[in-house]
């Protein structure tokens, strides 16, 4: 999601060295918006940059930073004006993950995978020429970056194999000896599910249309970051009733029993920790309330 960033706020030189990599998937990224102390109300963060000739020095922790561990390099939220208004005084730094006082440290979530992270810097060093627009105006730049990382969480693509995904299941799962796919309250709930996505698709794409025409992503990234996660979550819902009790022999606890505690079908293996594992999609992006504090404000003018 940086590349909107760096394309419309960077410099040439940002342009032609980061761009080219991210296009062709050689360099991957971690995003360090997140702190401790500030995760909805971001403007909050602590995290501090001190210049220091043609260098700024930072300190921090950041949290819930995505396959960090992964990653080449960082787009950080950082504080440049500690006496300047939350907003104003906050930077938006570009940092190479492998600089020397970067700790990055596993955080295990409840599906048992390790996708996201702690990110310590401990006076890292960081070239001037990777500050990314304005020093201080930070905020503009990561707003821009959540408007369109909320539009992809929107996911419809993903969302549209799901159901493919749920209707093979409930085609293999019976009741009462019939194939669950016919089970009319079954297929009312999968039927109900489409139509919400088809309208969602609908709405992405008149969104799309608007970017395309340089008008936005604006505060409907909020209405599709709300009801593509809503969608992703029940597909997960459904998928763990269609396969019932043997979804529980996947979760965390019992998986550590060792690889032959195996009950059930395969196809029911992989529905509950993605349950589990789905239901970040509400939180991460901003939670799903603070887009619902977004449309207020910004939509209905509340
Ligand atoms: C799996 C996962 C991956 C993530 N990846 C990244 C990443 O790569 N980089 C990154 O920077 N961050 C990442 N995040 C962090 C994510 O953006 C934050 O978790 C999110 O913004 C919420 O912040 P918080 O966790 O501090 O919760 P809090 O802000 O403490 O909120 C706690 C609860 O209170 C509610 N709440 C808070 N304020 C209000 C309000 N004003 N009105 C109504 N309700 C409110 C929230 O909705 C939430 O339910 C990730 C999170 C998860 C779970």
């Amino acid at each position: 999601m940086v590349g909107p960033v760096i394309y419309t706020c960077g410099t040439a030189e940002q342009k032609a060295r980061y761009l080219p990599p991210i296009l062709k998937g050689e360099e991957w990224w971690c995003q360090g918006y997140s702190e401790p102390g500030a995760g909805s109300d971001l403007a909050s963060l602590k995290t501090r940059a001190v210049r220091e000739g043609d260098h700024y020095i930072v300190n921090g922790q950041k949290t819930w930073t995505t396959l960090a561990q992964h990653a080449d390099w960082g787009f950080f939220l950082v504080r440049t004006d500690p006496d300047a208004k939350p907003q104003q005084g906050i930077s938006f730094l570009l940092i190479d993950m492998n600089t020397p006082g970067i700790t990055v440290r596993p955080i295990i979530t409840i599906d048992g995978g390790h996708e996201v992270n702690e990110v310590w810097l401990e006076n890292v060093k960081v070239p001037v020429e990777n500050l990314v627009g304005q020093e201080n105006q930070g905020w503009t730049c990561a707003k821009f970056l959540l408007a369109h990382e909320r539009s992809g969480i929107a996911g419809v693509a993903r969302s549209k194999k799901g159901v493919e995904r749920l209707k093979a299941l409930a085609r293999a799962e019976t009741v009462e000896g019939a194939p669950l796919i016919e089970d009319a309250d079954f297929k009312r709930k999968v039927a109900e599910l489409e139509i919400d996505l088809t309208a969602l698709e609908v709405t992405e794409l008149r969104t799309l249309a608007r970017e395309q025409a340089g008008r936005g992503p604006g505060p409907e990234s909020s209405l599709l970051k709300i009801k593509g996660t809503e969608i992703q979550q029940r597909l997960t819902e459904l998928a763990l009733e269609a396969v019932g009790s043997y979804g529980a022999p996947s979760v965390r606890g019992f998986r550590d029993m060792g690889d032959n505690f195996s009950v059930g079908p395969d196809h029911a293996h992989w529905t509950a920790p993605n349950y589990f594992n789905m239901r970040k999609t509400s939180i991460y992006g901003g939670s799903n309330e603070i887009q619902r504090n977004i449309i207020a404000k910004m939509v209905l003018g509340l």
